[in-house]
């Protein structure tokens, strides 16, 4: 049976989209501890052991396909891999900073990094991606190839859609049918005011 996403989203990355646009209104208003507090808690286990499913090894289970497709040739892929960071923007706004696949909040780059500077013990940004924050890690933003690179997927804003890290690394070069995955283009996207907490990206505060 199709669907829109490998797993469904649990609802603890809503919860933690909530905490987290809460502690940016505290870095905002310097409420510091505030902040630290909110980013801890925001540190789901549940979402840890949600994104392992994804993204750890290829199960029957989640990605209906356990072996790795064949891909092209460096030299038969389109040269130009990913748009500029003006128009990977553009996308990721267009697409109220959701994964067009489960509906997922990301989160912008730079405010991230923001967050890993300022917030080093709440945030833990180790180099094993399974000890980071859970949410920090599950909820990145990345812009995903709807017909994957790899397989003669062209440089196209048609071509991407936003994604979420788990939906992103969870399905890599596989073709949508052979995941059995609905076309993540079809719903129109969802925007309010979740901005990605890219307002404390670009704050000087
Ligand atoms: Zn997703």
């Amino acid at each position: 049976m199709m669907r829109p996403s490998l797993l469904p989203p649990i609802p603890e990355l809503e919860l933690a989209a909530k905490l987290l646009d809460a502690a940016a209104d505290a870095v905002l208003a310097n409420r510091r501890e505030l902040a630290a507090l909110l980013i801890a808690a925001a540190d789901l286990p549940e979402i840890g052991v949600y994104a392992r499913r994804l993204v750890g090894k290829m199960s029957v289970e989640v990605h209906r396909v356990v072996k790795r497709p064949e891909c092209l040739p460096k030299g038969d892929r389109d040269p130009a891999r990913m748009p500029s960071l003006a128009a990977q923007a553009a996308i990721f706004v267009r697409d109220g900073w959701r994964c067009r696949f489960c509906g997922t909040k990301v989160i912008n780059r730079s405010a991230r990094a923001r967050l890993i500077r300022s917030f080093p013990d709440e945030v833990h940004w180790s180099a094993r991606e399974f000890e980071r924050h859970t949410a920090l890690y599950a909820m990145a933003c990345s812009l995903d190839h709807v017909h994957p690179h790899g397989r003669g997927g062209r440089n196209e804003p048609d071509n991407f859609v936003t994604a979420c890290y788990c939906c992103q690394f969870g399905r890599g070069e596989w073709l949508l049918a052979e995941v059995e995955l609905t076309d993540p283009r079809s719903p129109e996207p969802v925007r309010d005011s979740w901005d990605g907490l890219s307002r404390i990206a670009a704050a000087q505060t």
